[in-house]
């Protein structure tokens, strides 16, 4: 089996916020989907390992920004690479607003954002599948929203440089190990992926 044919599947780039007992946080996500027309609805899996994931579960709604191909490596940095429970990813970023559900979206390398109510749960063992109602949607702009294949192409910080030294690269963040035998229970310290994420340099 080939599993770099994963990457062939066509996931979006996502900022999923919630806001609980007055605290903001987000992180990235790349499964959101419109699951079903009418009644307007959409998934949206996260990992139990987010922050995120113990909000939604409390607070039962979140805003998905949507990311666009204006997006810089910050963004992800920022959203992706950090976790809630010890930083406040919100307090010195500038590029917010806040709408009526209480919640944040991201104003600055989006191209607009949903607000959705949850109904539902399926517990996927390492993540949970949150089904929710569309309670609002708005674009911000026309921009092209970014793909994951995108993100691997033209933002993730390319591995050339280092290609002297022996180790991994993670195909997800670009976080590289050094070494010459990447330990099978190895989690990246950025993106929190195991070890199939990584490849040798
Ligand atoms: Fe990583």
């Amino acid at each position: 089996m080939d599993n770099n044919v994963m990457y062939d599947l066509s996931y979006g780039l996502f900022v999923i916020t919630a806001n609980n007992d007055g605290k903001d946080n987000g992180c990235i996500i790349n499964t959101v989907m419109q699951v079903t027309e009418n009644p307007n609805k959409i998934t949206a899996v996260v990992s139990k390992e987010n922050y995120t994931h113990e909000m939604l579960v409390k607070s039962k709604s979140f805003n998905v920004s949507v990311i666009s191909e204006n997006a810089g490596f910050e963004l992800f940095k920022r959203f992706g690479f950090k976790s809630g429970k010890d930083t406040d990813k919100f307090s010195d970023y500038k590029y917010k607003k806040r709408t009526e559900n209480g919640i944040l979206y991201i104003t600055e390398g989006t191209n607009s954002y949903i607000s959705a109510n949850i109904t539902d749960t399926a517990d996927l063992g390492s993540h949970t599948m949150f089904i929710a109602d569309v309670t609002d949607a708005v674009k911000l702009n026309n921009d092209n929203s970014m793909t994951y294949g995108y993100y691997h192409k033209n933002v993730k910080p390319s591995p050339k440089k280092t290609e002297s030294e022996s180790g991994y690269i993670c195909k997800i963040c670009g976080y590289i190990y050094k070494g010459e035998y990447l330990p099978e229970d190895f989690i990246c310290p950025l993106c929190k992926h195991g070890v199939s994420a990584f490849e040798k340099l």
